[in-house]
Parts: structure tokens; sequence; C-alpha cells
């Protein structure tokens, strides 16, 4: 079998973030993860992409869906995963996250998984490794593959992803996910409205020229996608909305609200979600809900970015051999 190699797709050892990347490089890797979708889904889900190849996944924040489905990426790639506990590791004692670094670097990983609690870490780690390196998360600013899953799932249920109307609602001011996606839906052409009450949206979006509101009627109205997000309240100082019941009545996802959409909206959520406060169970488990296929979607999409990323990396070294 032939593959064709796409000259404008991703071509990069390293997914850092959304941002910077061109339309074609996220439209290849939303390709290259269709493309998993069924495998997923069959009796014998092993490939050999990664065989004899060493994953890290190195995780300093809580994570429950992500670091489960790197590590089924991996493992379903045939590749040696190992999954660093932060909790009983020297970070405990006191190792910086570069020394950590460059002590698993010196084991000789293909690939590094980082969620971190700190904007701009994964960028750092990064600059310090021999080998390619993954976001899974850092502080508020970015997570690629939550977007590139989203995106994925949208596509497979709409067919596209230009000129949707996605309303992103809820504590966007704390939300990765919300950056990535913005950058993501933006640069592949959908409308992306942001709703939430004024403490929980960021200055730098208003900027960006990004239809905003604080009124979930408003907001709704006519969307094809309505994107709820957590309450984030592990990273709030001090308090931002005035009680979980008050932010429920007005921000809580339910069938009332979810009625401003359009009849054929879908409702999504990246997860954990904290059901009574940013959406209510009946929606949540409702027709209109596409949380399960999320999770589906994200080792699909996982698997095709620790494919890209890695083949990238020894093609560059390849390239650069003497
Ligand atoms: N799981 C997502 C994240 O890691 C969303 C969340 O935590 O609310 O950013």
């Amino acid at each position: 079998m032939t593959t064709t190699v796409n000259p404008y797709g991703f071509r990069r050892p390293h997914l850092l973030g959304i941002e910077g990347l061109s339309k074609p490089e996220i439209v290849d890797l939303l390709d290259r993860a269709e493309a998993n979708v069924a495998v997923s889904r069959q009796a014998n889900k092993k490939r050999d992409g990664l065989r004899g190849r060493t994953q890290i996944n190195l995780f300093f924040e809580a994570s429950t869906r992500t670091q489960s489905s790197f590590e089924l990426a991996g493992k379903r790639l045939g590749a040696d995963v190992m999954n660093m506990s932060v909790a009983s590791s020297s970070v405990k004692k006191g190792e910086t996250l570069i020394d950590t670094a460059v002590t698993l670097n010196a084991m000789n990983p293909d690939v590094i998984v980082v969620r971190h609690h700190a904007s701009g870490a994964v960028a750092l780690l990064a600059q310090k490794v021999d080998c390619s390196v993954i976001n899974a998360g850092d502080g508020a600013h970015e997570h690629p593959t939550q977007a590139l899953l989203d995106a994925l799932t949208i596509r497979r249920h709409k067919g596209r992803i230009e000129r949707l109307t996605v309303a992103i609602c809820g504590d966007i001011l704390h939300s990765r996910v919300a950056r990535s996606n913005i950058l993501l839906l933006t640069a592949l052409d959908a409308r992306v409205r942001l709703v939430g009450p004024t403490t929980l949206i960021p200055q730098a979006f208003r900027d960006m020229g990004l239809e905003v509101t604080t009124s979930m009627k408003d907001g709704l109205k006519d969307a094809d996608i309505v994107m709820m997000l957590r309450l984030q309240r592990e990273r709030m100082n001090g308090s931002l909305v005035p009680s979980v019941r008050e932010y429920f009545r007005y921000y809580g996802l339910d069938a009332e609200k979810l009625a401003y959409a359009r009849p054929d909206a879908l409702v999504m959520h990246p997860g954990p979600m904290n059901r009574g406060v940013e959406i209510d169970p009946a929606v949540a488990d409702g027709p209109q809900s596409l949380i399960r296929e999320q999770v589906e979607m994200g080792v699909a999409v996982r698997i095709a970015v620790l494919e890209a990323v890695t083949g990238n990396r020894n093609a560059s070294a390849v390239e650069s051999a003497p």
C-alpha cells in the first residue's frame, strides 16, 4: 500500500498547541484521526505504528480521560507506555520540571505526553528533550488534543465545521479547552460565540472580535453546537460567581435553555462534568448529547497525534543525517 504524504499537512515533531497551526495542518490531523475510528471499534485494535517505541505520560495534574486515552492510544499503536506518577516521584521532593524532564530524556523515550499546571511549561520542556512532546493541557493555556477531538466529533455529525455557530459557555477564563477550541474553530471558519458571566470571560477573547454575551438566550440563539465548560473552582482565587445555585439558574444548560438553540443542536462537554452546576443531568444524558462520543474520539485523535509527531521526528532526523 502506498501512502501519499500531504505536503501541507502536519509535519511538526511536537504538538504544543493549536496556536500557529494552519488550516491544512488541522484538517490533516482530523483526517488521520477519522481513519482510526473504525480500527478502534473492531475486535483487534492493535496496530504497530509505535512498536518498539517508548511513550512516557508525565502528568503533574489530575486526569482521568486524557491520561487513560493517551495510554490506550499508545498501547494500541504497540508502544511501551509508562505512566509517571508525580505523586510518588521526586517531584514531591522538590525536583524541578526541567530536572525531571532531563532525567526522563536520558532514558531515551520517543515521546513524552505532558500535563502541567503552569501555562507554557510544556513548550519549555520541549526545548530540553530530544524526543517528541505532546501538550496534554498546560494551565489555562492550551489543550490541543481536546480541541481536535471536539472538532472530529462535530465534523462527523455535521459533515463540516465551516459556518457552524458554536456557543462556548461558562468558565472561559480558566479553560484551556476554550482557548484551544476558539483557535481551532476560527481557523476552520466556524462562528464562535462566547457566553458566560462577565467575570469569567477574559478581555483577550473580547479583543479577538468574537461575539460575547452574558445571556444564554442570546448566546444559544440558532447555535448548531453548545459547548459547556466546567466551573473550575480549583483555579479561582476569590469568588467569581455568586453561588453554584445562582450559576446553574443563569448558566446551567437545561432543556429550557437548550431550546434557544437550533432544534438539531448538539451538546458537548470536555469533562469532568459538574452535574447540576453547568449542566442538567437530563441534558448531559439526553439525545442531543455527544459527551460520550467525545471520549471515544479522544482515543482516535491521540493515536493520530502520537503517530504524527513521532513519524515527523524520525523523518527530520533522517533528513538531517550526514
Ligand atoms: N479535562 C479538561 C481539562 O483538562 C477540562 C476540565 O478540566 O474542565 O482542561
